[in-house]
């Protein structure tokens, strides 16, 4: 049986990236073979249209670019996947890096000006909480080496 993986959606081409395009990878269609595909966007799981405008988080507050707080949408998004990580008892996550919800080293500050600063989104932080291990696009390899 494939080992179960959360990946997020936009990777693997559906267009609910926030300006109603997508991130997809090429690579993810070997990663496809080898797991269990979990596909998850929390963003559009808490409630949130797309396109949708585009939000950053800054003092512990998701932001739009608009200066709507969605940090509720955010925190109900994140909190689907840990409820479905849980019940179906996955392990492993890919989530797209930068994103506010999804990022894993980085996340933009806050400003809209285009600066990363170290931290994580959303959701990646609760799955990190759980001991998910977190992959992000570049990291794609390490998941197909055994
Ligand atoms: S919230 Fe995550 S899955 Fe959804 S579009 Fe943004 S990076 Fe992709």
């Amino acid at each position: 049986m494939k080992e179960k993986i959360i990946v997020s959606s936009c990777l693997l081409g559906y267009n609910t990236k926030y300006n109603g395009k997508n991130n997809y990878q090429e690579k993810i269609e070997l990663i496809k073979e080898k797991y269990a595909i979990y596909p998850v966007c929390p963003e559009v799981l808490g409630g949130l249209s797309t396109p949708r405008d585009p939000s950053e988080i800054k003092d512990g507050r998701v932001l739009s670019s608009k200066g709507l707080d969605v940090t509720a949408n955010f925190n109900k998004g994140a909190n689907f996947v840990l409820e479905l990580v849980k019940k179906e008892k996955i392990k492993k996550a890919i989530l797209k890096e930068s994103s506010p919800s999804c990022g894993k080293n980085h996340i933009y500050d806050g400003s809209f000006s285009k600066k990363l600063i170290s931290g994580q989104g959303v959701t990646a932080s609760l799955l990190n909480q759980l001991d998910i291990e977190i992959y992000n696009e570049d990291e794609l390899d390490l998941l197909l080496a055994n």
